[in-house]
């Protein structure tokens, strides 16, 4: 649960808590913000603050790229309003003395919502579903890898002592997963008493490699909760001296991370993707979102997989589907039917790595599954049967391709507006830029003698 503002202002008197972390989560999904004294924040702080707007034409290294519309050297980066949401207030049991608040972040001069902030561009299309009377109920599970020693020691080795807390593949492990428990289990623990509903952790199918799942919630707690959680995992690991990495492949022998995204919608607090007449449980509001889903995968591909990395999960044989089909309960598919014949029944997309950002992720197959519902898509058969094998229907190979798919989408250009299609197209060109000028270990290795 969160807590209400007057817990708060109770838990500053007492001198239980003495800081609150003002946060958003940003484009690449991290949360940044500031660190404000609970007494401060509690005596009008908590009504708004401010960051500079290059933090949402950024990239990983914190770079100022040019090419933004909405910000540049030009236009003098000025700021943006950081406006707490005071219904996400919460405490951050594994900080000492800390609760946390996540902001909407608005126009400085209008006090609009920045249509390009990740939670403005969900909050679009929820309120879209709302005007039709749905509710988005969602889950994004978190897979990510320990590694036996931390950042530091890790990045001063050149990013070479890559050594994973386990020797074997855990999938559903409980052996090794005990001797993981050191970081699990206050990861499980913490998150669940910052009120965030912790279904489980598991070990995965590689070295290393474990998972959380949180329990399905309305989508913006879901992006919410996956954002604490990513953060929570990474400050925990660190604490025990362990790295936790979501890179979604960090190594080309090694199985990569995603992050599924399990979909149902719900009107007047029932599952509408339900039809108990129909041989899977699905309804025909169901069939046609998921068609949608199909039909726009190409288009919002980049929002799944943003980064170079992303695509080299997409591999034959690993668990990362390779092809835009649904299947039911079939994990070799791009989309899995679950729950099929319950009132649990859902989509699972299985397409997104380990680095999405949970708000965009969802945002933009809301906007599919809308399109698939406005259009009254049909849905083609379930495919069944080995999903690696054939060669049609294939996810955008890369990061190019993706990008053009996105900057080519009417969809998305209809449901996100031009202005944020162009800012996220641009951010995957900075990324290709940025890769394009590096040269890797891989090109030194085959050419240095034999070139
Ligand atoms: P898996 O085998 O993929 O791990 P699980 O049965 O553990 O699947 O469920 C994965 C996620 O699906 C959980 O986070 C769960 O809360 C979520 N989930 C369950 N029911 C629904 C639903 N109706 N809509 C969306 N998500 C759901």
């Amino acid at each position: 649960m969160t807590i209400s503002f007057e817990t708060l202002q109770e838990k500053t008197a007492s001198g239980e808590i003495d800081t609150v972390l003002v946060c958003f989560p940003d484009m690449q999904g991290r949360l940044l913000g500031k660190r404000f004294h609970a007494g401060h924040f509690v005596d009008g702080g908590y009504d708004e603050t401010h960051c500079c707007n290059y933090l949402l034409a950024t990239d990983m290294k914190m770079a100022t790229p040019d090419g933004y519309a909405s910000t540049s050297w030009e236009k003098g980066y000025g700021d943006y309003v950081m406006k707490p949401d005071l219904g996400t207030l919460r405490l951050m049991p594994w900080l000492e003395g800390t609760a946390m608040v996540l902001c909407d972040i608005l126009d400085h001069h209008t006090h609009e919502e920045v249509p390009h902030a990740p939670r403005s561009i969900l909050k679009r299309q929820l309120r879209r579903l709302e005007a039709m009377g749905f509710e988005a109920m969602m889950a994004t599970e978190l897979e990510f890898f320990l590694f036996a020693r931390s950042y530091d020691e890790i990045r001063k080795s050149g990013f070479r002592d890559l050594e994973p807390i386990s020797g074997y593949n855990e999938d559903y492990h409980i052996t090794q997963t005990t001797r993981e428990e050191h970081v699990m289990r206050p990861i499980r623990n913490h998150l669940w008493n910052a009120g965030i509903p912790i279904e489980n952790s598991k070990g995965e199918a590689e070295t290393g490699q474990e998972e959380l799942n949180i329990k399905y919630a309305p989508a913006m707690d879901t992006g919410d909760y996956h954002t604490i959680a990513k953060h929570a995992i990474k400050d925990i690991s660190h604490a025990m001296g362990h790295a936790a990495s979501f890179l979604p492949k960090w190594h080309q022998d090694k199985v990569g991370s995603s992050s599924h995204v399990h979909q149902s919608l719900w009107k007047d607090g029932s599952p509408a993707f339900y039809d108990k007449e129909d041989e899977l449980g699905m309804s025909g509001l169901m069939k046609s979102y998921m068609a949608g889903l199909l039909k726009y995968a190409p288009d919002f591909t980049y929002f799944l997989a943003p980064y170079v990395n992303s695509y080299k999960r997409f591999q034959v044989g690993t668990f990362a589907p390779t092809r835009i089909i649904w299947s039911v309960d079939n994990r070799t598919a791009g989309f899995r039917l679950c729950g099929a014949g319950t009132k649990a029944v859902r989509v699972e997309c299985r397409v997104g790595g380990s680095d999405i950002n949970p708000y965009l992720a969802m945002a933009v197959q809301i906007a599919a599954g809308i399109a698939g519902i406005e259009e009254g898509l049909t849905l083609q058969p379930a495919f069944s049967g080995d999903a690696y094998q054939g060669q049609d229907g294939m996810i955008p190979s890369d990061l190019r391709d993706a990008r053009s798919a996105l900057l080519g989408s009417d969809m998305l250009r209809k449901a996100l507006a031009d202005d944020v299609v162009d800012h996220y197209a641009r951010a995957a060109e900075v990324e290709l830029e940025d890769f394009a000028r590096v040269v890797t270990d891989y090109e030194i290795a085959r050419g240095f003698e034999m070139a």
